[in-house]
């Protein structure tokens, strides 16, 4: 209930922030009567910047702010709303160009003056920056480029934003106008300095050393920490953290999924998938290698969907979280029963499946392999997690039980479909996806 209503506060104060801007042109002085076409580009422009300076704010990765939602849903929510953000930007000088075709020169980045150059500066920030999001893929960006770019446009287009805003001048020549756009730019900045330097630094106060290494089937390493100096993480099973290794400061920061049990605070353990230039080198990290921790964050956890039973389906090295969710279940000696669909391409690259074996053992749990590739003589399923795998063995009871997912995206894609024709209901279901951007 306290997570509910602080979760209906923060959307509030975002609403409030958000339209913000409206009440500097409904306040008194208002500049002399312009045409209302004039009057709806400037609140849309407004409002536009304030919901992207306010985008800094949702990926900060604030502890109160995030506590309600998840960061991984304030991730999702920072990205879609992000066009709704662009399109009343776009949307400002459109209407003055509607208003008078003249002003069409003001779109010139070279020409015109301070004002309207800075103004088309911070709209072409805007634009670039969400053509590179959206296509990060086709136009071959590594993630690494795509967040340096994400970050330097960001703040250069509120920035440019703020400086047309003042130079125009039209809401800002009363000093408490200005004062709400400064606080506006603050917010940006201070997301950024909270993001850049207070998190590590926080982060530094809690150091962790590699203890071990290990090697799993299908090129995936047990990634295991131990705490240098404190008690250890207390975390829900299913939550994520960002590692770093030796600074806390880099910008080379990955998110990794707790594998480990959340009843062991002695060790922390992530199982990582060799796939890129960070991964493919963690099995060479040596043992007491300093690595620093952010996190826990997300909500992808049983702990927060109390019900008599779960499903579990995992693709890949989406069984990541599950190990965590299964580990800390059977430590706790809870009863309740779980059933996991674990997809894999062939039956030699399944990791963990000689512990879940034996988990088996210790808990209420029932395994469902499901191989693309399997080997001579299966009896189980293969192919994929389709609606007829699921009919097949989900208990009768089913509809009492909250499922999760984690696997690629369109395997996420194509079982929630399948869920749904099941006849699972959309808040019954929870996934998480390891394909943010
Ligand atoms: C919430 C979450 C939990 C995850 N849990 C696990 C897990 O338990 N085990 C596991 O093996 N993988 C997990 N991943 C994926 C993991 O973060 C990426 O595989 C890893 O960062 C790839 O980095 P790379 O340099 O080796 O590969 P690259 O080739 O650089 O990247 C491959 C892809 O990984 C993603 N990626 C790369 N760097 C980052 C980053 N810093 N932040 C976010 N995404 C990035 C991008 O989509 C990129 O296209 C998780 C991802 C998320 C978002």
């Amino acid at each position: 209930m306290h997570r509910h209503a602080s979760g209906v506060l923060w959307v509030l104060l975002y609403v409030v922030i958000v339209l913000s801007p409206l009440v500097l042109m409904l306040i008194r002085p208002v500049p002399p009567g312009r045409p209302f076409i004039i009057e709806a580009s400037i609140a849309l422009g407004f409002v536009g910047l304030v919901m992207m300076a306010v985008q800094f704010a949702l990926i900060a990765r604030y502890p109160r702010m995030s506590a309600p939602f998840g960061i991984d849903v304030l991730l999702r929510y920072h990205r879609n709303i992000a066009g709704v953000a662009l399109l009343f930007v776009i949307l400002h000088p459109i209407l003055l160009i509607i208003q008078n075709p003249a002003l069409l020169a003001w779109l010139d980045p070279i020409g015109g003056t301070w004002a309207s150059r800075t103004g088309a500066w911070a709209i072409y920030a805007f634009i670039l920056l969400t053509l590179i999001s959206v296509f990060r893929k086709q136009l071959r960006f590594s993630y690494e480029a795509w967040r340096f770019s994400h970050t330097f446009l960001g703040i250069a287009a509120v920035l440019f934003a703020h400086i047309h805003i003042h130079l125009a001048g039209r809401y800002t020549d009363v000093f408490w106008r200005e004062g709400i756009i400064i606080a506006i730019s603050l917010v940006m900045v201070g997301s950024f300095g909270f993001i850049r330097l207070v998190r590590p630094a926080l982060v530094r106060r809690r150091p962790f050393e590699v203890a071990e290494v290990r090697p799993e089937r299908g090129d995936v390493w047990s990634f295991s920490l131990k705490p240098q100096g404190h008690d250890g993480l207390s975390f829900m099973p299913g939550q994520y953290c960002y590692l770093k290794l030796n600074t806390p400061y880099s910008f080379d920061e990955h998110p990794f999924s707790i594998a480990s049990s959340s009843e062991r605070r002695d060790r922390l353990e992530f199982a990582i998938k060799e796939l890129g230039d960070f991964t493919n080198r963690i099995g060479q990290v040596p043992p007491g290698t300093i690595t620093y921790v952010d996190g826990p964050h997300g909500s992808f956890s049983p702990d927060l969907t109390p019900a008599p039973g779960y499903v579990f389906i995992a693709g890949g090295i989406g069984i990541g979280p599950f190990m965590s969710l299964l580990r800390s279940l059977a430590d706790r000696g809870d009863p309740r029963p779980v059933m996991l669909f674990y997809g894999e391409k062939n039956w030699e690259i399944t990791a963990f499946r000689e512990e879940l074996d034996e988990l088996r053992k210790r808990m209420n749990l029932e395994i469902v392999y499901v191989l693309e590739n399997p080997p001579e003589g299966w009896e189980g399923e293969t192919g994929f997690v389709t609606e007829e795998v699921l009919r097949r063995h989900l208990p009768e009871e089913r509809f009492h039980r909250h499922v999760f997912i984690c696997g690629p995206n369109p395997m996420i894609d194509a079982v929630e479909r399948a869920l749904a024709r099941v006849g699972f209901e959309e808040h019954q279901v929870s996934a998480e996806r390891f394909n943010l951007v």
